[in-house]
């Protein structure tokens, strides 16, 4: 099994009290967003491959140095597969990228539109996706809304993608909690563009939304293009497996469709490593 989707990041050191404090609101309860890798590392116990990011968005009060994710992934290279992170409005952005690729050896890009507050189609993302697009760089987009109150969700819709994979056939594209809430319009972009793809993490734990978004997958026949991510630290691997597992649990007795066994077991084994071509 393989997560595409897990953080690494120190919430003293790389957000704003104001962004923890939203966090916390979100719960209900006093959330501690650190992650630590001891705990990171037994909780991924069920993945061989892991990809690791933080964020940046000074917009939200995000900001995680790429050196910072190259040393966490470098204490466990045979299984932990780091990407940098871009915020396209902040000065310097492009040499930062380079600087975490080419000096860090990050392997993939992480951004987050509505945190950082950009249009996936801005002008300023296009040396970032032609970079990427060369060298063969995947981008995990955030996608779908969020808690934090100034991240626009004009930002995060799908379909902003779209025009982005046309732009840039070749640019390998992971858009992140299918969009939630816009599950539908995240599948019919992955539909369309061979190299996007969505990401299901995060999901689970909204059970109906998450059963509805598997069978729209099956309808539109784009359940392969489905990768599996926990988005640790806001839930663990197990849950989400087993999150997975009972997707059909909401349907009860009712004769509704099933979320087939084959689409369960192999977005468990899907090689998504493979298919956004990191080695
Ligand atoms: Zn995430």
């Amino acid at each position: 099994m393989q997560n595409i989707h897990a953080h690494t990041w120190d919430q003293a050191l790389h957000m704003e009290p104001a962004t923890i404090r939203e966090a916390e609101l979100s719960r209900g309860y006093p959330f501690d967003l650190t992650v630590r890798f001891d705990a990171f590392m037994a909780d991924m116990a069920p993945f061989s491959r892991v990809a690791v990011f933080g964020m940046k968005a000074r917009r939200t009060g995000y900001w995680v140095p790429d050196r910072y994710v190259a040393d966490f992934v470098a204490r466990a290279p045979e299984k932990l597969v780091g990407f940098a992170a871009c915020d396209p409005t902040q000065p310097g952005y492009l040499e930062e990228l380079r600087e975490g690729i080419e000096t860090f050896g990050l392997v993939g890009v992480k951004m987050g539109p509505m945190y950082a507050g950009f249009d996936p189609r801005d002008p300023r993302c296009d040396p970032v996706y032609r970079y990427c697009e060369e060298r063969g760089l995947p981008i995990l987009f955030h996608s779908g809304t969020t808690y934090n109150r100034m991240a626009p969700l004009a930002f995060t819709r799908p379909w902003l993608f779209d025009e982005v994979a046309m732009r840039y056939p070749e640019l390998r594209m992971v858009l992140a909690h299918v969009g939630h809430p816009f599950c539908e319009e995240c599948l019919v972009v992955i539909r369309k563009h061979p190299h996007v793809y969505a990401d299901i993490s995060a999901l689970y734990y909204r059970p109906w939304q998450f059963y509805t978004m598997l069978i729209a997958a099956q309808e539109y026949q784009v359940a392969r293009k489905l990768l599996f991510g926990t988005d640790y630290p806001f839930t663990t691997a197990q849950d989400s497996i087993d999150g997975l597992r009972r997707a059909n649990d909401v349907t009860g007795q009712s004769g509704l469709p099933r979320v087939t066994n084959d689409t369960i077991a192999e977005l468990l084994a899907r090689d998504a490593f493979a298919l956004l071509g990191l080695k």
